[in-house]
């Protein structure tokens, strides 16, 4: 069993947060703490999708960066948002707190 985050216990309903989108394959939440106007953070929902870190991607999970960034590109298309920008923090050394993948959308505009 993966170590449970914070993110698994945002996933299940136990901590609130303001989801902005949801669909079979992603989460999309605001930031508690945001560094731009618009700053969200998008994770896989299914377990077998569930990979702590970029450092830790294998055959198995290769495909969740390339899905979390196709959501990102939709929903910023639904939202009328033409600029903005994609973050994976990796590892400790690379800004990662909370280890369950995550990508960080930031834009100067508003949803
Ligand atoms: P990291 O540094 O791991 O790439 O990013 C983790 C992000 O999660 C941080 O930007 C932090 O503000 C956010 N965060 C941490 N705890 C919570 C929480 O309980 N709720 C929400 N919505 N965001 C959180």
């Amino acid at each position: 069993m993966p170590e449970e985050t914070i993110f698994h216990k945002i996933l299940a309903g136990e901590i609130p947060a303001d989801v902005v989108y949801e669909d079979e394959d992603v989460f999309i939440f605001k930031d508690i703490n945001p560094k731009a106007p618009t700053h969200l953070l998008l994770i896989a929902k299914k377990e077998a999708d569930f990979v702590p870190s970029i450092a830790d991607l294998n055959d198995a999970t290769n495909h969740v960066p390339a899905m979390l960034i196709s959501k990102a590109q939709a929903f910023a298309k639904d939202q009328g948002i033409d600029g903005y920008k994609l973050t994976f923090h990796v590892g400790k050394g690379g800004g990662q707190e909370v280890f369950y993948l995550h990508l960080h959308f930031l834009s100067q505009q508003t949803i």
